[in-house]
């Protein structure tokens, strides 16, 4: 049989508005959870609920991220939600990106807080398409009226980010009750648009950026006897051939690429997801180190002398200010960075510029800031190269903040 094609989906939205009971769900209806895990004759739906109630009162978190199921035309894996410890800095380094993001509204509670703040997230982010989910239409009774006065506040939202609400999917669901999860449920006959797992089907699957320049951030650097000075990393962007000459930065150091391994094979050629190691002539284990990133000498990692960034603060406990200089993750970078400026604060429910030079910015706040790297680091522009221009800004042991790159003043 064909190999189906795979996408990362992320589920996202206010608390308790129902994600868990969701994907719950939707890996049930996918048949993605074992029948050993449930009862004969029960309400199979409530039995695994249940277990999860039973779960949650002894203070388990059942994880249902990492959650695998498909459906006939795709496989697909739940990823990390937002809120889940290291879900922000996995996006931005890549070790789960979500190709697409169920977001999750209840239709009793309408748009909240976290709504708005996961909906820049995930702009923020790079993820590309959404879904929208209002959920417990059960508890407004089946409502139309209701349904289209969350997708007006929701479609809103939806401009300030720069995404077009007609070519957004809506549906109108109950998770609890498994209404238009896998079929079209008989409660909204007023609803002309796909179940859930239809929509999901209708998503497209990431193209490799084979186009972009090539970008390869240092994971580590081995000496292998017979070898040389073997840095390691995964490719990004782009594609890099045996003979090319790379350039790694901020190390400024170059040379022509000698060999290519992937899994102890050689390979004449890496493309974007590739994990490789290579060897590059004339460059030693002491000139490059983890953080560093190749890219052909012709078309050289940017290094930053300044940048512009749009920020989300997450979960700061305090205000940022002027001159606060937490640390910044940014593919395999780690580089303390100054704010500089406090631009402008961006209102969630228009996009619009809501203050200019606010004095200081919170947890839920959306803002344009200058940055200042304390060294030398390699950023891109977002908009040119999407995995090289997020970061996330990390402070006290959590994720405080996310962004991404808007415009950089290059070093040189
Ligand atoms: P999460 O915090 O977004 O993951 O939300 P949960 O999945 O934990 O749901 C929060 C509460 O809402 C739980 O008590 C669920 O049983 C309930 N819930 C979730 N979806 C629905 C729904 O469609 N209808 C109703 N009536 N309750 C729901």
């Amino acid at each position: 049989a064909k190999e189906k094609e795979h996408l990362n989906l992320a589920f996202i939205g206010h608390v308790d508005h129902g994600k868990s009971t969701l994907v719950g769900h939707l890996l049930l209806k996918a048949g993605a959870i074992a029948e050993q895990q449930l009862d004969e004759g029960e309400d199979k739906f409530r039995f695994v609920m249940d277990k999860l109630g039973e779960e949650r009162e002894r203070g388990v978190t059942i994880d249902l991220a990492h959650q695998k199921f498909s459906t006939n035309k795709y496989d697909y894996t739940v990823v990390d939600c937002p809120g889940h410890r290291d879900f922000v800095k996995n996006m931005i380094t890549g070790a789960s990106q979500a190709d697409a993001a169920v977001l999750v509204v209840a239709a009793n509670d309408g748009v909240m807080p976290q709504t708005k703040e996961h909906m820049f997230l995930s702009m923020t982010l790079g993820i590309k398409q959404l879904i929208i989910a209002i959920n417990k239409m059960d508890m407004v009774d089946y409502s139309e009226d209701r349904y289209n006065e969350v997708k007006d506040e929701v479609s809103d939202l939806l401009r300030s980010i720069g995404r077009d609400p007609a070519s957004t999917p809506f549906i109108p669901m109950s998770a609890f009750e498994g209404d238009n999860i896998k079929e079209l449920s008989g409660n909204m006959s007023w609803y002309k648009g796909d179940a859930l797992m239809t929509a999901l089907d209708k998503l497209v699957p990431p193209e490799k950026p084979v186009d972009l320049p090539l970008r390869i951030p240092i994971q580590d650097v081995y000496s292998i006897t017979g070898v040389g000075t073997v840095p390691v990393g995964r490719v990004e962007t782009g594609i890099m051939k045996q003979g090319d000459n790379v350039i790694f930065e901020p190390a400024g150091v170059s040379g022509e690429v000698k060999s290519i391994e992937m899994h102890h094979e050689t390979f004449p050629e890496a493309e974007p997801g590739d994990n490789i190691g290579f060897n590059v002539r004339g460059v030693g284990k002491n000139d490059i180190r983890r953080g560093d990133v190749a890219g052909h000498t012709a078309d050289a990692p940017t290094v930053a002398k300044e940048f512009t960034a749009q920020v989300v603060v997450l979960q700061h406990p305090g205000v940022i200010t002027v001159g606060y200089t937490p640390v910044f993750h940014c593919h395999t970078s780690q580089t303390a960075c100054t704010f500089l400026d406090l631009t402008s604060k961006l209102d969630p429910a228009t996009g619009q510029p809501e203050a200019t030079k606010p004095d200081f910015i919170k947890t839920g706040d959306a803002a344009i800031v200058q940055i200042k790297p304390t060294k030398p680091m390699v950023m891109e522009e977002a908009a040119n190269i999407p995995p090289m221009g997020r970061f996330a800004i990390r402070d006290m042991g959590q994720t405080v903040a996310a962004g991404l790159c808007l415009k950089v003043t290059d070093k040189k």
